[in-house]
């Protein structure tokens, strides 16, 4: 097994502290291009080894034919070109969904998934491994925080993910929807953001990556300050402080009335709809009076309802309401609220669905 004294010493966090030679996949090419320089090597080379990995898929640098042979066998001082282990991959009974199951240095383990419909193909990614929000639906709330990931680990997911569909879509969408609370690991998860919207990197535009959090206030203004339109969501699930602080328990320190005005400062600010996602649970917060509280919530936001009917998680009590109630509840909702959309739940029988990442496999 490989231990901690491979990988160096560990930060507070529990995430393993950056190596000496840092991985490609987390730098931003800035931030390469100053590595290059420090190492006395020139800056522009860092276009050039984004474009031979990010667009021809090339990762060994004897087949990187514009650098020079001198510089070819030094590159591994500047920087490591190794991708996380895939150690398993699941697929759905129809094929158009994938689980995957990556290793990381320290034996870590993060789930990424891979869901492709006729419109669209669409990558959930994760930014911890496991979780420490404990939201009480939620199987990676029932994990706890192992550690934040690393900016490459982030990138690593889209990546090996577009590498095992053998980089065919040259446009894909991604959502921080995996594991983890993406606010939380602000700084690893913007420098992956930025090496995944790169027009030399993955070259996904921000109107096609969304940030998933269950409000975490400050993080919200922060992002809206970015300077990049990126979707935002809110995990909403309940119109009331008494039945959110049990669901979303963070809840009790930004609770409704802090976490709705930035949901509005976050839409005025980058010009976007903010998405309400608003999970199911039968007899808890799927009542009439529940889709009248929020669709004023979200008539007074920029905003879009997302409705996900549950995905039940072994051990835990909550139960999906039937296609009739998430038929009614979505009705009553709309036309008082501006949008609507019910999630198509994806991957339930690989456990990939919202909220079922986090150790369970098929069969288990
Ligand atoms: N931590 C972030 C990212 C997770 S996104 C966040 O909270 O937004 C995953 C979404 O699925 C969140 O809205 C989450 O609350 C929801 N979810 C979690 N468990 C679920 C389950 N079992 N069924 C349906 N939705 C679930």
């Amino acid at each position: 097994m490989l231990s901690a004294d491979v990988h160096g010493p560990v930060m507070p966090d529990g995430t393993p502290a950056a190596p000496r030679v840092p991985s490609f996949f987390g730098l931003t090419r800035p931030a390469l291009a100053a590595r290059l320089e420090g190492l006395g090597l020139p800056p522009y080379r860092a276009a050039q080894l984004y474009s031979w990995v990010y667009r021809k898929h090339r990762r060994d640098p004897e087949t990187m034919t514009n650098l020079p042979r001198s510089l070819r066998p030094r590159l591994h001082e500047v920087c490591e070109l190794e991708l996380p282990r895939t150690a398993s991959v699941h697929a759905s009974r129809d094929a158009l969904t994938h689980k995957f199951v990556l290793t990381l240095a320290d034996q870590a383990r993060v789930e990424c998934v891979s869901m492709r419909s006729e419109r669209r193909l669409t990558y959930c990614i994760s930014s911890q491994a496991g979780c420490a929000l404990a939201c009480a639906f939620c199987a990676t709330g029932l994990m706890g925080l192992k550690r934040n990931l690393r900016a490459e680990e982030i990138v690593a997911q889209a990546f090996i993910m577009q590498e095992w569909n053998g980089w065919r879509d040259a446009r894909f969408n991604l959502v921080f929807m995996g594991m983890g609370e993406p606010l939380v690991n602000y700084g690893p998860v913007m420098d992956a953001v930025r090496v995944i919207h790169d027009p030399l990197g993955l070259d996904v535009g921000a109107r096609r990556i969304t940030v998933s959090t269950c409000g975490i206030v400050p993080q919200m203004d922060r992002l809206a300050e970015e300077g990049l339109p990126l979707g935002l969501a809110v995990s909403l699930h309940a119109t009331t402080d008494a039945l959110r602080d049990r669901l979303v328990p963070v809840n009790k320190r930004f609770p409704l009335g802090q976490l709705i005005p930035a949901a509005r400062r976050y839409g005025e600010r980058t010009g976007r709809r903010v998405t309400l996602e608003y999970t199911l649970l039968a007899g808890v917060n799927d009542s009439r009076e529940d889709a009248d509280r929020l669709a004023t919530i979200a008539r007074d936001l920029p905003s879009k309802i997302n409705l996900i009917p549950y995905n039940p998680v072994p051990g835990l009590p909550w139960k999906r309401p039937s296609a009739e109630s998430v038929q009614a509840f979505a009705e009553r909702l709309y036309p008082q609220a501006p949008a609507v959309t019910v999630r198509n739940t994806l991957g339930g029988e690989i456990w990939a669905a919202c909220g079922q990442l986090g150790g369970l496999s098929p069969g288990a």
